[in-house]
C-alpha cells in the first residue's frame, strides 16, 4: 500500500540569474529512480559555460539589493524560506524519496523538516550574535566586523540532498554571500524546487544559482577551478575533496570540508541494552546506512557480545526492506547500480577474509528491480579487513568483541577517518574518559544523532576540514576585519 499518492517527478533545469534555463548546447542526462530502475526525467547537464554564467550572475548580485539589506531583512527571508519548505513538505519528501530510494516516511519526518529548521535556526541565530570587542587599557579599542566572503560554490552529495544543501545555504545567505550550487548528479530534484521557493521568499535574482552536472570536467570541476569563486563548501568523499583542493589551489579559495566516516560504536557491558539495540538499529541502517554518521564498526565488550549479537540480529531481521512509498518500509533502495555493486563488493571481501554473515548479505527475495540489499551484520573479521577499514556507505556493519578500554580505544582510532563515535556505558566517568580519547569530531555518549545546531559539527583526520554549526558556520561564511581605534 502506498503511503500517499505519488506526485510526478520533474525535469531539472539550471537556475541562473533567477531563471530556469537549459544548457547552451541542450545537453542533458537521465535521472534514474533507484527503487525501480525507471527513468524519472531529464536533467540539464552543465559545464564550464553554465558555471561561467552562474558565477557572473552571483558576482553582480553581490553588489545588488542583497548588499544593502539589513541582517533583519535577510533573517526574515530565511524564515520565509523555512516556512515555504514546510508548506511544500509532502511534495519535497516525495521527490527526495523518488531521487534517493530512501523511505518516504524518513524523508517526510527527517530530511524535509530539518531542511526547514536549518533556515529557521539561522534566521534566529544571525540576529542574535555579536562580534569581538576589546578595550586595551586606555590605549586602544579593538572591534571586529563581519563581511561576506563573496561568491561561494556549494558542492553536494546525494545521501541527504535537501538537508545538507540547506545546512550550507542558510548561513551562506544569512551572512550576505551569493552562491553557485552543484547538487549530486543522482539527486537533482529537491534542489531545483528549492530555487522556486527562494524566488518566492524574496531572494533577489542572481543571489543563488544552480548548475546541474557531474564532477571532473563538468560542472563540479568548473566550480572548483573558477577564479571568481571565493570559497567552496564541499560535502562528499575524501578523494573528491582532495581533487577539489588541487583545482582550487591556483586561486587560493577558502575551503570547508565535511567528508566520509568509518565511525566506531563502542558498547560496554554495563550499558542499557534495550536502548543500545534500538539506537544501534538506527545508527547502522537508517537511510540504508548511507549517512556519514552511521556507526558501521560496532565494538562490544566481551561479556555482552553474545547477548548483543542475538538481540541485534533478531531485530535486524524484522526490518522491512522494500518500496520507499510503502508505509511499513524501514530500508529502501541504494542510490545507484554503481554504488550497489560497490557495497556488494565489500560483502565479497568479508567472505574472502573469513567473515561470517549473520544476516543479510543478499538481495531481498521477491524484489526483482531496484538496488535493494538486506541489512547485513558481519562478524569474524579482524581490523585489517578492508571491510573494517574502509567506508562502505551502505547497510553493512561489522561487529567485533573487545576486552579492555585501552584495546577498544586503540581499535576505534585505527583509521584515517575521524568523523563521529558513539559510546555506550552506564559509568559516566568512563563515558567522559573514553570520549576524551576517541579521535572524532562528534562524540555521542548513550545516544546517537542528537543534534543541537549551535554545536561544532565536522570531522578530524580525513573526515573533514573545519567545523560548521552556529558560530562555526558564520566564521566560514564571513571575513572578519579587526578595527583598532587609538584612544
Ligand atoms: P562524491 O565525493 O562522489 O560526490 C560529491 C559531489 O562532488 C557530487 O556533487 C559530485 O558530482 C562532485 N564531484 C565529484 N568529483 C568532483 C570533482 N573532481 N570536482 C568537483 N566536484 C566533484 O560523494 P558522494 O558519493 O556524493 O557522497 C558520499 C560521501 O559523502 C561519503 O563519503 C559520505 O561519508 C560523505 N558525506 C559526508 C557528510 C559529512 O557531513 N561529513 C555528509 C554526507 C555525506
Amino acid at each position: 500500500m502506498l503511503t500517499k499518492t505519488k506526485i510526478q517527478a520533474i525535469d531539472c533545469q539550471h537556475f541562473i540569474n533567477g531563471q530556469f534555463v537549459d544548457s547552451q548546447n541542450k545537453k542533458s542526462f537521465e535521472n534514474i529512480n533507484p527503487a525501480t530502475e525507471e527513468v524519472l526525467g531529464t536533467v540539464a547537464e552543465g559545464g564550464k559555460q553554465e558555471v561561467d554564467y552562474a558565477v557572473a550572475a552571483a558576482r553582480r548580485a553581490l553588489d545588488g539589493p542583497w548588499k544593502t539589506m539589513t541582517l533583519e531583512e535577510r533573517s526574515k527571508i530565511l524564515r520565509k524560506i523555512g516556512d515555504l519548505i514546510l508548506e511544500r513538505q509532502e511534495e519535497l519528501a516525495q521527490l527526495e524519496s523518488l531521487d534517493t530510494g530512501k523511505p518516504f516516511s524518513l524523508a517526510n519526518s527527517v530530511d524535509v523538516p530539518r531542511a526547514a529548521y536549518n533556515f529557521h535556526f539561522f534566521a534566529d541565530y544571525i540576529i542574535s550574535v555579536g562580534t569581538d570587542a576589546y578595550q586595551q587599557n586606555q590605549a586602544a579599542l579593538h572591534y571586529s566586523i563581519r563581511r561576506p566572503v563573496g561568491v561561494v560554490g556549494i558542492i553536494k552529495p546525494w545521501n541527504l540532498p535537501l538537508l545538507l544543501l540547506t545546512w550550507k545555504l542558510a548561513p551562506c545567505l544569512g551572512m550576505g554571500n551569493t552562491a553557485v550550487i552543484k547538487p549530486a548528479e543522482w539527486t537533482p530534484m529537491t534542489a531545483t524546487v528549492l530555487m522556486e521557493i527562494l524566488k518566492e521568499a524574496g531572494v533577489p535574482d542572481g543571489v543563488v544559482n544552480l548548475v546541474h552536472g557531474f564532477g571532473p570536467n563538468s560542472a563540479g570541476g568548473a566550480i572548483s577551478e573558477h577564479p571568481d569563486i571565493d570559497a567552496i563548501t564541499f560535502i562528499g568523499e575524501p578523494g573528491t575533496g582532495s581533487a577539489i583542493m588541487k583545482s582550487a589551489a591556483d586561486t587560493l579559495k577558502k575551503l570547508s570540508y565535511e567528508l566520509g566516516g568509518k565511525n566506531p560504536n563502542i558498547i560496554f557491558a554495563d550499558a542499557d541494552m534495550d536502548e543500545v539495540i534500538e539506537t544501534t538499529i538506527k545508527s547502522s541502517f537508517i537511510n540504508q546506512g548511507e549517512v556519514c554518521l552511521c556507526g558501521s564498526r560496532i565494538y562490544v565488550e566481551r561479556p555482552a557480545y553474545d547477548q548483543f549479537l542475538e538481540r541485534f540480529t533478531a531485530r535486524v531481521k524484522e526490518l522491512k526492506v522494500g518500496q520507499p512509498f510503502e508505509a511499513d518500509t524501514n530500508v529502501g533502495a541504494l542510490i545507484s547500480k554503481e554504488h550497489y555493486d560497490r557495497v556488494n563488493s565489500y560483502i565479497d571481501i568479508a567472505r574472502e577474509d573469513g567473515g561470517v554473515i549473520l544476516t543479510g548479505g543478499k538481495r531481498p527475495a521477491g524484489i526483482e528491480k531496484g538496488y535493494y540489499l538486506e541489512p547485513t551484520i558481519i562478524t569474524g573479521l579482524d581490523r585489517n579487513s578492508r571491510c573494517v577499514r574502509e567506508e562502505i556507505f551502505g547497510p553493512v556493519v561489522t561487529v567485533i568483541p573487545f576486552d579492555t578500554e585501552e584495546e577498544v580505544i586503540m581499535q576505534a582510532n585505527d583509521t584515517h577517518y575521524g568523523l563521529s563515535a558513539t559510546i555506550w556505558t552506564s559509568d559516566i566517568k568512563r563515558g567522559h574518559r573514553v570520549a576524551h580519547q576517541v579521535e572524532a569530531g562528534i562524540i555521542w555518549v548513550n545516544t546517537w544523532f542528537l543534534r543541537d545546531l549551535r554545536t561544532p559539527f565536522g570531522g578530524m583526520k580525513q573526515s573533514g576540514i573545519g567545523r560548521t554549526g552556529g558560530m562555526h558556520s558564520l566564521d566560514f561564511f564571513t571575513e572578519l576585519s579587526n578595527i583598532t581605534i587609538k584612544l
